[in-house]
């Protein structure tokens, strides 16, 4: 593959843009390929490379590059009357209406402008809402650029993951394994009574991706319910892609208080969201006394687009189509796997998946995942799959990184180039990029 024109893109990007990128994930080494354009599940080069896409834009994507018509229109139609105005529109109030009715624990909703906007408020919500400052994560969680969950170390003895975050917001952090119910009930028993809320993704999906043991949502619901704090999840991610239209809460049957979005709810436009029961939310100035405002939140293109793409979601078979096809794949990489990396691990839901460089649990074990979504002890899989953020951490992460992720590119399958990003399937992916994308994983692993 000639890659002339991205390197050339790559060497004016780095005389003007920190690392030649504005987002630090997509600095690949030795250089990005610069996309000229998408086509279906397709993602184009600007060296005309070809690539199946599952990256899918870190998420928002559930129709890949192409927008249904109806999607297309509206966004046009908004864009042409004027992008936006500072003052209330409809389509937010439409948009609102829609996430309250399906999301379980949703009835009333902020809009923001990116996943990183919704958890620093919903933080900041939960501390104003119940006057307490401590913040319970989990190791390996991703909550987006904020102050408060960049943080690393052991409840107690914390400190930023960063330079720039002053020790302070980390005395108030408190990171837990995933999956480890004794742990929640230890940082409960010392320090329930300051603990504002637990902020946990339902499927850790950027440390993954790690499912859920059978019962551990669940016990985070009570021991919050028990000590008065707040359930957090954070469904930036999980958001209208896993459970459908009811997102992951609904798939696990576990209700929190309050819900952050990005991603799919704005169809592929900059978003965030905070959902949650009325009288939290309530709490958000103006109604309340928790500071939250933004020039472009509830922008009237992202709320055309997320409206019309979740609509559109409700009334075709798009949800059963990705996660038949995300069935399909991960089914097929069980094989493949099995048969050339058997130290491997296919893990994923719905339209998640991955193969994470690792596997827990004794070689010669066999058999298909059974449910894919919570972790059942009676399930085949249950020894191979991760449990915590630190069992993918120990994969071989290098290898992914210098030599699959490039192989598979040259093979013209785009992955995430970070070994522990989830990666998606869209409506727009065909059984054809099924099978090409298995050969792809075949020859190279
Ligand atoms: N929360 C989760 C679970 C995420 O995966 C991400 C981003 O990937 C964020 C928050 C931050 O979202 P954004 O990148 O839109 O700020």
């Amino acid at each position: 593959m000639n890659h002339d024109e991205s390197r050339d893109l790559y060497d004016r990007a780095l005389s003007v843009m920190p690392g030649g990128v504005n987002s630090s994930v997509r600095a690949v080494r030795p250089y990005p390929f610069f996309v000229e354009r998408g086509d279906g599940a397709h993602v184009v080069d600007a060296d005309g490379n070809r690539y199946i896409d599952y990256v899918l834009g870190y998420g928002p994507l559930l129709y890949g590059h192409d927008m249904p018509d109806p999607v297309r229109s509206a966004v046009q139609s908004y864009a042409s009357d004027g992008p936006m105005y500072g003052a209330p529109t409809e389509i937010e109030v439409e948009h609102a209406e829609f996430v309250a009715r399906h999301v379980p624990s949703v009835e009333k909703v902020r809009f923001v402008n990116s996943g990183t906007e919704a958890t620093v408020s919903a933080v900041r919500l939960a501390r104003g809402y119940t006057g307490r400052d401590k913040i319970v994560v989990m190791k390996g969680g991703y909550h987006g650029a904020q102050e408060s969950t960049l943080v690393e170390g052991e409840p107690g003895d914390t400190a930023p993951s960063t330079k720039g975050i002053p020790d302070s917001f980390a005395e108030h952090t408190i990171p837990v394994p995933f999956n480890d119910p004794e742990a929640v009930d230890e940082v409960f028993e010392e320090y329930g009574d300051d603990v504002a809320a637990v902020l946990t993704e339902p499927i850790l999906g950027n440390t993954g991706i790690v499912h859920p043991v059978e019962g551990y949502l669940e016990h985070l619901r009570e021991v919050t319910e028990e000590y008065g704090s707040l359930l957090i999840f954070d469904e930036v991610i999980t958001g209208f892609r896993v459970g459908g239209l009811q997102c992951a809460q609904g798939k696990f049957g576990v209700t929190p208080d309050v819900t952050t979005f990005g991603k799919i709810v704005g169809g592929g436009f900059p978003v965030g969201a905070i959902g949650g029961r009325a009288d939290i939310i309530e709490q958000f100035s103006p109604s309340g006394d928790v500071f939250q405002s933004g020039t472009f939140s509830g922008h009237p293109v992202t709320m055309a687009a997320g409206h019309a793409y979740l609509t559109y979601a409700a009334e075709n078979d798009v949800y059963d189509y990705v996660n038949e096809l995300g069935e399909k794949l991960r089914r097929g990489l069980t094989d493949v796997v099995e048969d050339n990396a058997p130290s491997y691990t296919v893990v994923g839901t719905d339209s998640m998946f991955k193969v994470i460089f690792t596997r827990e649990g004794p070689d010669d074990l066999t058999g298909a995942c059974e449910a894919g979504c919570v972790q059942r002890e009676s399930c085949p899989r249950y020894d191979y799959c991760p449990k915590t953020g630190a069992d993918v951490a120990n994969a071989e992460t290098e290898r992914w990184e210098r030599i699959f992720w490039q192989e598979m590119k040259d093979r013209g399958v785009f992955l995430t180039a970070n070994q522990f990003e989830s990666q998606f399937v869209s409506y727009a992916h065909t059984e054809e990029d099924i099978e090409q994308t298995l050969e792809a994983y075949k020859e190279t692993l």
